[in-house]
């Protein structure tokens, strides 16, 4: 059988000595002890499937959408295997091999329609509360869609509210380029209105090309090259036009695939917003924030750890802002992983609950994050369950 995105990661699979390592550290394991859906597993499978054993797409592409992405696995494996990279590739060849379904297939194209799709995002936000109410009505929804709770969606997209080149008062230090994304620009416009203002306030200018579309991580994630294609061609040709010296995204999953999948013109300048802070810190400087007389913790993202440049910017950050109380908390997962809180959102909100425990244990009031996804993970938690806690983007409060 022909089988090319398997051929790409013979070679990794091949590195896999069987140890179970990955077992012991992936957080969806400790939930559904099933080891063949997991990264051991999946290299068992990809192996068997290069040497002729034929399986079942549908069943294959079922078992692989128990993964969060977090790359745990990965980061762990004693034999340095790129446990995502065959996740990846296993999800591309079943799309290869039985299609897209029709929401899916459609998905990329409306989505670089920037305008529409916040149109339209705006209006299942405003209505989703009548759906949810009436159950039996999300039973006609793309199977895609049952687990949406969409949060309140900002109209119009930010590339409207703001000009395309932002320039500071003062000496230029810096030029930089803003990656959107499309939490950022659909739904956290605070943190990214605010975060543009700390920059122009420390010198340093700002373009955000108007022709630059989503990352295309949710379609790389599910294994749709084509479409994650088409988002890489949209943006090249948009960020390409422009001169800068560093690309910034407030997103570690927007940070992950442009840094991990991108042609270098991008990927050679990503980095995390909290990379650039730290960088532009004077020695010693303290940080104004907005959570004076605050006590806070903060929830490392899955997708920003497995980032290569992030040694704990975010803590460094938190712990120079001044009048706060810093409370640490142990590392976990929030249950999200894109997609996969759609594909699975019991055991998604079971996740999130024991995360939220964690949390609360510290005896914050404020959880800071980096990530729009864990943010809208767990304050819908903490909502649904009653906890006094606000979950906020870091970029939102630095001053
Ligand atoms: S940790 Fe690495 S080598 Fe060990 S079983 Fe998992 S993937 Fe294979
Ligand atoms: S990426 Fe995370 S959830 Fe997926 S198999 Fe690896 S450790 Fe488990």
């Amino acid at each position: 059988m022909d089988c090319t995105h398997l051929e790409a990661v013979r070679e990794e699979v091949s590195k896999c000595v069987k140890c179970g390592l990955c077992l012991s550290v992936c957080p969806l394991y400790e939930e559904v002890p099933r080891e063949l859906l997991f990264a051991r597993g999946r290299n068992i499978v990809c192996e068997e499937i290069l040497s002729g054993r034929s399986f079942q797409w549908q069943v294959l592409a079922e078992r692989l959408s128990w993964c969060l992405g977090c790359n745990r696995c990965g980061r762990s494996c004693p034999a340095g295997l790129k446990a995502a990279e065959v996740t990846f590739a296993l999800r591309a060849e079943a799309i290869r091999q039985k299609g897209l379904p029709l929401f899916k297939a459609l998905l990329p194209h409306l989505i670089t329609h920037r305008g529409s799709f916040g149109l339209l995002l705006s209006l299942v936000s405003l209505f989703q509360g009548f759906w949810i109410r009436n159950r039996p009505f999300l039973r006609h929804l793309p199977g895609f869609l049952k687990g949406l709770r969409l949060p309140p969606v900002r109209f119009p997209p930010l590339r409207y509210r703001v000009a395309e080149r932002l320039v500071p008062r003062g000496k230029r230090i810096l030029k930089v380029a803003f990656f959107l994304g499309c939490a950022t620009e659909y739904v956290f416009q605070k943190a990214a209105l605010n975060f543009l203002r700390f920059l122009l306030n420390r010198g340093v200018e700002v373009v955000l090309p108007r022709g630059q579309v989503c990352c295309g991580m949710p379609f790389y994630g599910w294994g749709d090259r084509k479409g994650f294609q088409l988002m890489v061609s949209k943006n090249l040709k948009a960020f390409s036009a422009v001169d800068f010296d560093y690309l910034l995204t407030l997103c570690p999953s927007c940070g992950q695939v442009l840094k991990g999948f991108y042609p270098d013109l991008m990927a050679g300048k990503t980095l995390d917003f909290t990379e650039l802070v730290v960088g532009l810190l004077h020695k010693g400087e303290g940080l104004r924030g907005s959570l004076a007389g605050k006590r806070v913790t903060y929830h490392h993202p899955c997708h920003l750890a497995a980032q290569k440049g992030i040694e704990g910017q975010p803590e460094k950050i938190i712990k120079t802002m001044e009048g706060l109380e810093f409370l640490e908390s142990p590392n976990g997962c929030c249950g999200m992983g894109g997609s996969f809180a759609m594909e699975h959102p019991e055991l998604s909100q079971k996740m999130a609950s024991k995360r939220l425990k964690e949390l609360l244990k510290t005896g914050a009031d404020v959880v800071l994050t980096t990530c729009p996804g864990c943010i809208l993970q767990l304050s819908h938690t903490a909502k649904r369950e009653g906890a006094s806690l606000e979950v906020i983007h870091l970029a939102e409060v630095l001053l």
